[in-house]
């Protein structure tokens, strides 16, 4: 591991000039995927600005009736909070399907949602890799890609986003606030993480040198008849294959309204438009479930490896939505 030097952020300012403009310094929150990355030489900074004590660690309510989180409250006081697991309970269960309660107590919301790709390839510096090296190939594409994305992919880069958290926050609109040296900004996570082209390093819409102070969780009624679905390939400490995050409100046999994220399939959480179209409006049943799959799948283009999620993801929408529809007419 490359040597590094260490400081501690005591104030937002603070924190900002201390990592400047400087592309060989990083903010360090939890640190459970920026020291991992480090240990394998995927990251080598020369410095880290630590921001655990940083004045970010609070969960509030906006004046319009939505929730404001801090970027350093951690994903384990995130999913136990009261106002979350009774306003947006697919957040919460989203949170606790990740990773362990250890890691979950020193991860954050902010490194949550800039945690790195697990692809192989990625995480081995033996290999070349668009994302880490740019121009250097992309090997899953002909290797093994039997967890990477079928929507929203390109030639370029295969991979998927592993957060959790982040699938249900884009299913409730979630924006995120950050702060640069010229003053606060903010970004709809809609639009935070960047469609992967022919520029797979640059994954976000991040000013250079911002740190993120939290994110702003807007009013949805829907949300909380949600829930959160994770499929993965041992019950627990997993990533996903395959998630969804859902909303849903049916008065007399019709859907009103529906929000859903699905995860593991994309380069970013993958918020599904084309289903919630199909969905409102419609018959709460199970046909109508299925055309809104379909119609958010015609856009995969499966590898030779992973057409499997295809499939996955129909029947995660229909066994999700199906179960939310029997909820609300009990
Ligand atoms: C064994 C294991 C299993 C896991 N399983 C899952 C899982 O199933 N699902 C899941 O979603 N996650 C999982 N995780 C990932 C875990 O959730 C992330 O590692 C964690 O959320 C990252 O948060 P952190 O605070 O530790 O980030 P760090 O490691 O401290 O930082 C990550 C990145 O974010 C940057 N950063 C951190 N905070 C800020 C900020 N406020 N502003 C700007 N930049 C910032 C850092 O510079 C770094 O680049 C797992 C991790 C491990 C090790
Ligand atoms: S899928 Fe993306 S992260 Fe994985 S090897 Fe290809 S370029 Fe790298």
């Amino acid at each position: 591991m490359r040597e590094f030097d260490y400081q501690r952020a005591h104030d937002v300012a603070g924190a900002v000039a201390l990592l400047g403009a400087d592309p060989d310094t990083r903010y360090l929150g939890g640190g459970t995927n920026l020291v991992d990355l480090m240990k394998t030489g995927v990251e080598r900074p020369a410095r880290l600005v630590d921001i655990r004590e940083l004045p970010l660690d609070e969960i509030g309510t906006t004046p319009e009736g939505g929730l404001r989180i801090g970027a350093t409250v951690t994903n384990g006081g995130l999913a136990a909070h009261p106002e979350v697991r009774r306003r947006y309970p697919a957040l919460a269960q989203a949170v606790l399907a990740g990773a362990s309660g250890q890691l979950r107590n020193m991860a954050t919301v902010g490194g949550n949602l800039l945690q790195r790709t697990r692809c192989g390839y990625f995480t081995d510096v033996t290999q070349p890799c668009n994302k880490r090296v740019p121009g250097s190939g992309c090997p899953a594409i002909q290797g093994e890609h039997h967890n990477h994305a079928i929507l929203g992919a390109s030639d370029h880069c295969v991979a998927v986003h592993p957060s959790d958290m982040a699938v249900a926050l884009t299913a409730f609109d979630a924006v995120v606030r950050f702060e640069t040296a010229d003053g606060p900004g903010q970004v709809p996570l809609a639009d935070f993480y960047l469609p992967v082209g022919d520029t797979p390093h640059r994954e976000t819409a991040l000013p250079p040198g911002a740190l993120i102070t939290g994110v702003t969780l807007p009013p949805a009624p829907v949300a909380a008849r949600s829930r959160y679905r994770k499929v993965r390939e041992r019950a627990s400490y997993a990533f996903a294959i395959g998630s969804l995050a859902a909303a849903l409100d049916v008065r007399d046999g019709v859907v009103r309204d529906a929000r859903l994220a699905l995860g593991a399939v994309a380069s970013r959480p993958w918020r599904a438009v084309a289903a919630e179209r199909v969905l409102t409006g419609a018959p709460a049943t199970a046909e109508t479930y299925a055309a809104a799959a379909d119609a958010e799948l015609a856009a995969a283009r499966p590898l030779p490896h992973n057409g499997y999620k295809v499939d996955l993801v129909r029947n995660l929408v229909v066994a999700v939505l199906t179960e939310l529809a029997e909820e609300t007419a009990r």
